[in-house]
């Protein structure tokens, strides 16, 4: 492969835009080497700007759960332009989404948008603090919320694989009312809830977790932190912006069949525009503004094209569900294929999966939390995704990633990408 383009492009970027990006894991710098330019995609390729093909295992990191460029979105979104780009004033699309967001999704009765995950969880702290009137919150080492200063403590994605889970700029009183567990240990969070009796608003929680690889919850674990948080009166928030309308229509609440108190959206919502949204019963939703005191705003919230591009992707989904299950047979499938590869290689490995999500670490033990997440090796890692994308196969390009798969793979793409693993094998382990 020649990325002669994508380089001059990343140099030239570089001059302009801190790092060249404008998000960080982009830049590769876990993995060495210069990130790749897309210059268009179409179902489950993207072709690059020096004229590659390469199959997608990214989706612009889950958004686009139907393949890139998807007509009815994309003819959704054109139409919708044609009559104005933004009014910040009111549009019947918003509540047409909203409907049918809270028919798909258990256990919510009102939904608000907003422009990105970040903003969701945000917003979603601050309703659970205004409507508990504690500060505190708990998060798990290893889960990622966006970048508003309360989650960039000890966050994964990008925050861990730069070494920055804790990042200069967040003061130590927003910190302290950040408090840390374990991920699948429950005794953790009951050592917080003790010592900080009636002080907790929220525990705030990916529930497959998808921002230290691809992490499942241990079944006592999730059912007793819902008990616990019950027991508490602290709000359980979901951060289902990896999970929602991914996992299933109701997303993680409904596959793991745990009712969520607040829950929080991204990426397959807005149909790859830029949409986040927060949810809850008309109970905790009540404390919104302007019909509450929690003041939430935001100028392109509800905007005509991300709604638009958000209502034909949702609309797919909820009549075409046999996509979740379709899509978790194609992980299965490539989970298995991969996986003999490397055992058949000798190569220590674990992999894991959880509907459409899946990734695989590079280490013997069993990854159930950020700290046994932390020990693959890297090394491996770097000449798996390097040889990989020699090979035509994007993959995220870090460890501390969930890959996305989307339902225009084919199961020709699949082969390809677990013959593509064979052809470099015998590299990883040099
Ligand atoms: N929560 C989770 C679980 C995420 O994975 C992400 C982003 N990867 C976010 C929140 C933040 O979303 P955004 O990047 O849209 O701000």
């Amino acid at each position: 492969m020649i990325y002669k383009r994508s380089s001059a492009l990343f140099a030239e970027a570089q001059r302009y835009i801190p790092g060249g990006v404008n998000s960080p894991v982009r830049a590769f710098k876990a993995v060495g080497g210069n990130p790749i330019f897309v210059k268009e995609a179409k179902g489950a390729y993207l072709y690059d700007e020096d004229g590659n093909k390469l199959i997608d295992y990214i989706a612009s990191w889950g958004p686009l759960i139907l393949g890139h460029a998807y007509e009815p979105v994309i003819n959704a979104v054109i139409e919708k332009a044609k009559k104005g780009t933004s009014f910040g004033m009111p549009t019947e699309i918003e509540t047409q989404l909203a409907e049918l967001a809270v028919s798909m999704v258990p256990n919510i009765d009102k939904i608000r948008f907003v422009n990105s995950g970040t903003e969701a969880c945000m917003s979603a702290v601050r309703l659970a603090r205004g409507f508990t009137g504690r500060d505190k919150i708990i998060k798990f080492a290893g889960c990622y919320h966006g970048h508003s200063d309360s989650f960039l403590i000890q966050a994964g994605s990008g925050a861990v694989t730069f070494g920055s889970p804790n990042s200069p700029g967040v003061t130590q009183g927003t910190a302290k009312d950040t408090l840390l567990a374990q991920y699948n240990n429950l005794e953790s969070v009951k050592a917080l809830t003790a010592a900080n009796k009636g002080g907790i608003a929220a525990v705030i929680i990916e529930p497959i977790a998808g921002n230290m690889g691809c992490i499942i919850p241990d079944e006592r674990f999730i059912k007793g932190l819902r008990e616990l948080c019950t027991q508490e009166g602290i709000l359980l928030i979901f951060d289902e912006v990896m999970t929602g309308f991914r996992l299933a229509k109701g997303g993680a609440q409904e596959v793991l069949g745990i009712d969520a108190d607040i829950v929080t959206f991204g990426k397959v919502i807005g149909g790859g525009l830029p949409v986040g949204a927060f949810a809850a019963r008309d109970e905790i939703m009540g404390h919104l503004a302007p019909d509450g005191p929690v003041y939430q705003a935001g100028t392109l919230s509800g905007n005509p094209l991300a709604m638009s591009a958000g209502l034909a992707m949702l609309t797919e989904l909820n009549n075409r569900p046999e996509i979740f299950s379709s899509l978790a047979d194609k992980t299965k499938y490539l989970g298995e294929g991969l996986a003999q590869v490397l055992k058949d290689n000798n190569i220590p490995f674990q992999m894991n999966r959880f509907g459409s999500m899946i990734s695989v670490h590079f280490t013997d033990e069993a990854v159930v939390d950020f700290e046994t997440s932390a020990k693959g090796n890297n090394n491996t890692f770097k000449k798996y995704f390097h040889g990989m994308l020699k090979e035509g196969v994007y993959l995220p390009p870090s460890a501390f990633e969930s890959y996305f798969l989307n339902d225009a793979l084919s199961y020709q793409d699949l082969d390809d990408t677990i013959a593509a693993l064979s052809n470099i094998a015998k590299d990883l382990k040099a």
